[in-house]
């Protein structure tokens, strides 16, 4: 049998891998080769030290919990869409001057929608989706210019 905390370390990392939809406790301790009892000891363990949450959940007429991660790892698809990646203003936007990232309204949306679902698309009035449009791009180099600067 592995030691009891060996086996909350993997129990956290394979609870912290499923995500949003968490896993129920008894499939954890089935892919842990662990005992329902261990298991449930482990479990009520990471909750008290705030790793993860339990939900009461039916499952084939018989109660059990789901076990979710209280906190997820932050990846790069959450920042994908900031707007300060793409921003022409990025190298001039500082904090201590009038062009700041605290007064900066495109920044302040983003931040405001963040976990909100993506707005529908937009349809024209035959029922078409509308293509978002193109981004403009100067055809001088007068943004490359003002980022040298
Ligand atoms: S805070 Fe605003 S102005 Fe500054 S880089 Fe981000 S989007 Fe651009």
């Amino acid at each position: 049998m592995p030691k009891r905390n060996d086996l909350e370390q993997k129990a956290l990392h394979y609870v912290v891998g499923t995500g949003y939809q968490g896993v129920l406790q008894s499939d954890l301790w089935r892919e842990l080769g662990a005992s329902s009892r261990e298991g449930s000891r482990v479990s009520i363990k990471l909750e008290e030290k705030g790793l993860i949450r339990r939900e009461k959940e039916l499952q084939e007429g018989r109660w059990t919990y789901r076990l979710y991660p209280k906190r997820l790892p932050a990846s790069i698809e959450t920042i994908v869409d900031c707007p300060c990646l793409l921003c022409p203003d990025n190298a001039r936007c500082d904090p201590t001057t009038a062009l700041s990232p605290k007064s900066c309204p495109k920044l302040t949306d983003w931040i405001l929608n963040l976990g909100k679902p993506p707005a529908p698309a937009a349809t024209d009035s035959e029922g078409q989706t509308a293509s978002a449009p193109e981004p403009s791009i100067p055809e001088d180099d007068s943004v490359a210019e003002s980022l040298d600067t």
